[in-house]
C-alpha cells in the first residue's frame, strides 16, 4: 500500500524518469526507506545502510553498496533505482564558474551553477547553486527565469540530484592536485531557477536531507533558502527547520517593490517585515539580505536611509547585488560610484553590507540569467 502511495506521488509530481516497477529511492526521506524496506521484510538497520548509501556516500548504483547482501543488492536492483537528473549541457566561465543544464524526460529544463572562490588562502568556498523549479511566476522585473512561461516545481530528487550530478561531474573532471577541497560542495543555494517557497514540500524535504548528519551532512550554516517574500511560508520554514535565510527586498518602499516584484501587492512590506522579525534566529546567525540595485528605480541615498529604518534591530547581513543585464529588461545597473555611494550609508549605520560581485557573467549564470539557454 505504501509503495503504491509513494507511486502515486512521484506521477503527482510529474517525474517520468522512473518506470512504475523501478521507483527512485533519491529523494526519500529516512521513514520513507525504512517502510519500502519494512515492506521487502529487512530489518530497520538495512534501510539505515540504504540511506546513509545513498546521501551519506552519494552512491548511485546498489552494487556498489558493499554493507549490505548481494540478495539484498539484487533485490533492490529490481524494485528500486538511484536516479540522478540528467546533465544536458555545461558551460565553464571564464571566471572558473560552470553552469549545468538538466532536461528532465518531460523536457522542462533547470540549472544549476557551480562558483568556486578563494575565502582566503588555502580556503575554498564552493557554492551550487540550485533551482527548485523550471521557471517561475513571480514575474520580477530585473530577473529572466521570471520570463519563462512553462514551469513547474522540481521534485525532491530533482532538487538534490543537482548536488550529486554536479558533484560527480567535478570529481570525473577535475584536473587539480587537491582533488577533494577543489572539487567539493561545500555550500548549496536555493537561488537559482524558481521561488523555493511555492515548492515548499519539496524544498523542505531537500534541505532535511541536505542538512540530516546521516544524508547528505551539510552544516545549515552552509545551506541557504532565499525567498521572494511569501510570508506564511516564511512562518512555517522558521517552525520546520533551522537553515540559513535569505530575503530578497530589493526597494524600500512598497510602490516601487510592487512595480519590480508584483509578490508584493499580496504581501506588502509591513507583513514582509513582521515576519523576519518573528523569524527564529540562534544567536549569532544573520539574515541574509539581497538588494538588486537598478539605477534610478531604488538605489537613491533615501532609499539607502529608509532600508536602514525598515532593518532595524533584526539581525541581517546586506547583499548589494548591481543588476545583471539580459535581454528581456529593459532595467539597468546604477554606477558603481553610485552603489558605492550607497554601500557607505549602510556601514556608516554600522549595517554589514558587501557588494556582491557578479561571477559566471559571460556564461550568462549570474543572478537572475538562469534559463537563457532554455532548449525551448
Ligand atoms: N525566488 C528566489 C530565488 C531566486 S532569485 C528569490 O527571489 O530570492 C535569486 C536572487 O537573484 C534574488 O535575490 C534576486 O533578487 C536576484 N536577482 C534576480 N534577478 C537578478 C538580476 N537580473 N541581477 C541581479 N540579481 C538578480
Amino acid at each position: 500500500m505504501f509503495c503504491y502511495i509513494l507511486r502515486l506521488r512521484y506521477f503527482a509530481v510529474g517525474v517520468f524518469t522512473t518506470l512504475p516497477h523501478q521507483q527512485n529511492l533519491l529523494g526519500l526521506l529516512k521513514y520513507e526507506i525504512e517502510s519500502l524496506l519494512l515492506s521487502l521484510n529487512e530489518p530497520l538497520f538495512r534501510a539505515q545502510q540504504v540511506y546513509e548509501a545513498i546521501y551519506r556516500h552519494g552512491l548511485s548504483n546498489f552494487a556498489n553498496i558493499t554493507t549490505i547482501s548481494k540478495k539484498l543488492r539484487s533485490t533492490l536492483d529490481e524494485h528500486f533505482l538511484i536516479d540522478y537528473p540528467k546533465i544536458d549541457q555545461v558551460q565553464q566561465a571564464s571566471d572558473g564558474v560552470r553552469k549545468y543544464r538538466f532536461v528532465a524526460m518531460d523536457g522542462q529544463a533547470f540549472e544549476s551553477v557551480y562558483i568556486p572562490e578563494v575565502v582566503k588562502v588555502g580556503r575554498v568556498t564552493n557554492t551550487l547553486c540550485i533551482s527548485s523549479q523550471t521557471g517561475c511566476s513571480l514575474e520580477c522585473k530585473f530577473c529572466f527565469t521570471a520570463s519563462l512561461k512553462h514551469y513547474r516545481n522540481l521534485s525532491v530528487a530533482e532538487i538534490i540530484g543537482q548536488v550529486f550530478a554536479v558533484s560527480h561531474d567535478l570529481a570525473a573532471n577535475c584536473t587539480t592536485k587537491k582533488p577533494i577541497e577543489n572539487t567539493r560542495v561545500t555550500n548549496v543555494v536555493f537561488m537559482g531557477m524558481g521561488e523555493p517557497l511555492l515548492n515548499y514540500d519539496n524544498v523542505l524535504a531537500a534541505v532535511k536531507l541536505l542538512i540530516d548528519a546521516d544524508g547528505m551532512n551539510f552544516s545549515n550554516r552552509r545551506v541557504t533558502v532565499s525567498t521572494a517574500g511569501i510570508v506564511p511560508r516564511i512562518y512555517d520554514l522558521g517552525r520546520a527547520v533551522q537553515t540559513q535565510f535569505a530575503i530578497s527586498l530589493n526597494a524600500t518602499t512598497d510602490e516601487v517593490r510592487s512595480q519590480i516584484m508584483p509578490i508584493n501587492k499580496k504581501w506588502p512590506l509591513n507583513e514582509l517585515i513582521a515576519a523576519l522579525r518573528a523569524y527564529p534566529l540562534s544567536p549569532r546567525r544573520r539574515l541574509t539580505v539581497e538588494y538588486v540595485m537598478l539605477g534610478g528605480v531604488n538605489d537613491s541615498l533615501a532609499d539607502a536611509h529608509r532600508l536602514i529604518n525598515l532593518l532595524s534591530f533584526i539581525p541581517v547581513k546586506i547583499n548589494l547585488l548591481p543588476l545583471n543585464a539580459h535581454p528581456r529588461t529593459s532595467l539597468h545597473p546604477p554606477s558603481m560610484e553610485q552603489v558605492l555611494k550607497f554601500q557607505k550609508v549602510l556601514r556608516d549605520a554600522s549595517m554589514n553590507t558587501i557588494i556582491r560581485s557578479a561571477r559566471g557573467q559571460d556564461i550568462a549564470a549570474a543572478c537572475g540569467q538562469l534559463g537563457e539557454n532554455d532548449p525551448k
